[in-house]
């Protein structure tokens, strides 16, 4: 076995134990394999067993491999901050974008989907505990901007995204993982039909899964430290 075989049943088995610790069903949480600035060799590993969702945060970098990998049936996320310029690139490779934070690039995504793929799934980064400088709607815009995002026909609306800074301990981690799950049940009351809660990454995955995650992040704890990174 690989490493990274044995590490993604590590962390599949972290899952499971908090999925049990807070009484949820296993099936309700995905795991997304975080890729940057790993090459295409360590998706296939990854793979080999069973893992078939990647997240990206370069869109260059992140297309690149998507080509390299065109053959096996892989499901890529884009997590990293979308600038105007790029795009077409994300609506022409992506089959997720889990950093829409403006409706401008949110039309921009509607535009330029081609015809023939599926609607892009669509994630709002919500910026849940204020931090600054940080990407992500305001909690209390979020709303307006899931409403208008909910309209555009080639993009598919599913949920809310937030990467809070790092908690000092469990119970710290889950309150403000907590306040992104009352913010999405908010926006669910609203008749947003929302069911994606992108929460918890290789260090909180379990204060996030405690708090209602619905699909958790993880880079480190499968493909190890990432050294430099990756430009674009
Ligand atoms: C890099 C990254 C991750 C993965 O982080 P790890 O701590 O390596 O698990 C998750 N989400 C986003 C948005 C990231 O940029």
């Amino acid at each position: 076995m690989t490493t990274i075989a044995q590490n993604l049943g590590a962390v599949r088995a972290r899952i499971a134990a908090a999925c049990a610790a807070a009484g949820r069903d296993a099936r309700e949480v995905r795991l997304l394999a975080v890729s940057k600035t790993f090459g295409p060799e360590a998706v296939r590993e990854a793979h080999a067993v069973g893992q078939t969702a990647f997240g990206e945060n370069y869109v260059q970098e992140a297309v690149a491999k998507i080509e390299a990998l065109r053959g096996l049936p892989l499901e890529w996320h884009c997590l990293g901050p979308v600038q105007g310029n790029k795009t077409r690139l994300v609506a022409e490779h992506f089959d997720w974008v889990h950093s829409v934070d403006r409706l401008r690039i949110a039309e921009r995504l509607s535009a330029q989907r081609p015809e023939g793929l599926a609607p892009l799934q669509v994630c709002l980064q919500v910026n849940i505990d204020a931090g600054a400088n940080k990407s992500g709607v305001a909690p209390q815009d979020a709303l307006a901007l899931a409403r208008a995002v909910a309209q555009l026909p080639h993009l598919a609306l599913r949920g809310l995204m937030c990467i809070p800074e790092p908690a000092p301990d469990f119970d710290a981690a889950c309150a403000v993982h907590g306040r992104a799950r009352a913010l999405f049940e908010q926006l669910r009351a609203a008749g947003l039909p929302l069911d994606t809660l992108s929460l918890g990454m290789t260090a909180d995955l379990e204060a996030a899964i405690h708090a209602g995650s619905t699909l958790v992040r993880v880079g480190t704890a499968i493909f190890g430290q990432r050294t430099a990174p990756a430009a674009g």
